[in-house]
């Protein structure tokens, strides 16, 4: 298939958007990629080949679809708004290994869907150019029900992929971090213009690839608790962990009883939430929920 023919460049989109008289929906999040060069990267990183299966999150008018449907072996896609369902039909007709879900994503269920549509030895990816407006809640909830996938190679915010990447002791980490890096080995592939989208966001914007773990890299006594503790050591990043933390706790701990706490289990309260490994954040929450 030649360059011209692919929906992502700006002449095919405009033509698209004039055909059926389409207008961005701001509230959407709708920003449409207009460039081959960036998807072919999207579909390397992802690792996407013959066998593998995809699940596309907001299809757009199909730019990144008509990628996924040339180099894998099928596409699920989950699109919101129906006004792109006649235009998708068009767009991708002369693919037969696309099926269009109209659905809000954050609505659907996923894993019955995947059930239904890849065979159980398959692997599967989840590929896209996430709505910037939902990012966060997309990502947690898909993992946090553990989906069976090996990973997620999507575009986002690039402030976002710096913070879901992030290291110890850098202004972007914090509990996003932890959240992902808790499921996933999280990795920034590539900085990305603004010129590749129509309309231009105000953000720039990164390729992040999560690749799903095994099993969580700590053991934690209960998730829910750890990720609350995570949190509330960030609620003030200037703040010591001894002071969010007796702020967390208000009548059920007391300052002495937060700091013996935190010596017996060697973690020195005046650091830091920011300086923290996820080990240390596993450690320090199974500590309080024990109430050791
Ligand atoms: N994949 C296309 C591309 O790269 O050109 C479009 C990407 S655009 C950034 C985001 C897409 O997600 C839009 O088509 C939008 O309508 C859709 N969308 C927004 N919120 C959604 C949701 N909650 N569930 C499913 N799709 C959604």
């Amino acid at each position: 298939m030649t360059n011209k023919k692919h929906i992502a460049t700006p002449t095919r989109t405009k033509e698209i958007l004039k055909k059926y008289g389409f207008f961005f929906k701001k509230s959407l999040g709708q920003n449409f990629l207009i460039d081959v060069n960036i998807l072919e990267n999207i579909i390397k990183h992802a690792g996407i080949n013959k066998e593998t299966g995809t699940i596309e999150i907001g299809p757009g008018i199909g730019a990144l679809t008509e990628q996924l449907a040339i180099h894998a072996k099928n596409v699920v896609a989950f699109e919101i708004d129906q006004r792109l369902l006649p235009i998708l039909k068009d767009t991708l007709s002369d693919y037969n290994n696309v099926t269009v879900i109209h659905q809000d994503i954050l609505e659907a269920d996923v894993k019955e869907v995947i059930e239904a549509n890849f065979a159980p030895d398959q692997e599967v990816h989840i590929v896209a150019n996430l709505p910037y407006y939902i990012t966060t809640p997309i990502l947690t909830n898909l993992l946090r029900n553990r989906l069976p996938v090996s990973g997620f190679t999507v575009m986002i915010q690039k402030e976002v992929a710096e913070r879901m990447a992030a290291s110890p002791n850098t202004k972007s980490y914090g509990s996003l971090t932890i959240a992902m890096q808790y499921y996933t080995h999280a990795e920034v592939v590539m900085h990305v213009p603004k010129s590749v989208f129509m309309p231009q966001p105000n953000v720039d914007s990164s390729i992040l690839k999560l690749t799903t773990r095994t099993k969580p890299p700590v053991d934690v006594l209960d998730e829910d608790y750890f990720f609350s503790i995570v949190q509330a050591c960030f609620a003030q990043r200037r703040k010591t962990l001894r002071n969010n933390l007796t702020s967390y706790f208000k009548e059920k701990y007391n300052k002495e009883t937060i700091s013996t706490i935190l010596e017996n289990i060697g973690i020195d309260g005046t650091r830091r939430g920011e300086s923290l490994t996820m080990e240390e954040f596993a450690t320090l929450a199974n500590a309080f929920f024990r109430g050791i």
